[in-house]
């Protein structure tokens, strides 16, 4: 009865870990996945649309998906696309590209990922918290727009510098600034 008890023991062990290695391979197999959709796409979507550097990032003008989107542009590492063309003689996506690539650094020192997941919580909280600007006060979006007129600010800034505007008051972003992501 021993001996059964222990074969038993072994037969439930076993298939125990081999339920515990199949999920930990399909974990990690979503997890190559997602990590394959959130690094790759942007630079095959980038690639694939004949686009060019502009200022030493990679730019998606005139996209489709920004328009659908209903925004100016968009930043995912380590992409920017914008509705409209990234150079006119007008300047203004001179502004929104160094908007876009505040968040590039924002993306980059965060790893990426846990960027989105922290956009996303800091949103969904302000939202539930009544903020009267949940958008403008996300520290990513508060450091881009309170910044995006200092051409310098790229080359001085600190990283992980938008942890100081977690606690920034409510602001109004400066006039003229669509929506941006
Ligand atoms: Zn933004």
């Amino acid at each position: 009865m021993k001996a059964l008890d222990r074969f038993e023991g072994v037969i439930l062990g076993s298939a125990a870990l081999a339920c515990a290695g199949l999920c930990t391979l399909s974990a990690s197999t979503c997890g190559l996945m997602l990590a394959a959709v959130i690094y790759l796409l942007p630079v095959a979507w980038w690639a694939l649309s004949g686009a060019a550097m502009r200022d030493g990032t990679r730019v998606i003008e005139h996209s489709d998906i920004v328009d659908w989107l209903e925004v100016e542009a968009i930043a995912l590492w380590p992409c920017v696309a914008l509705s409209g063309a990234a150079l006119t003689a007008k300047g203004n996506p001179t502004r929104t590209l160094r908007h876009e690539r505040i968040h590039l650094a924002q993306q980059s020192e965060c790893l990426v990922l846990p960027f989105y997941a922290l956009y996303l919580a800091e949103g969904l909280i302000r939202y539930m918290a009544r903020d009267p600007l949940p958008y403008d006060n996300m520290c990513f979006e508060a450091e881009a727009f309170d910044n995006e007129r200092r051409p310098s600010y790229l080359r001085k800034r600190q990283r992980f510098a938008f942890l100081n505007y977690f606690t920034s008051r409510t602001r109004s972003r400066c006039p003229g600034n669509g929506d941006m992501l």
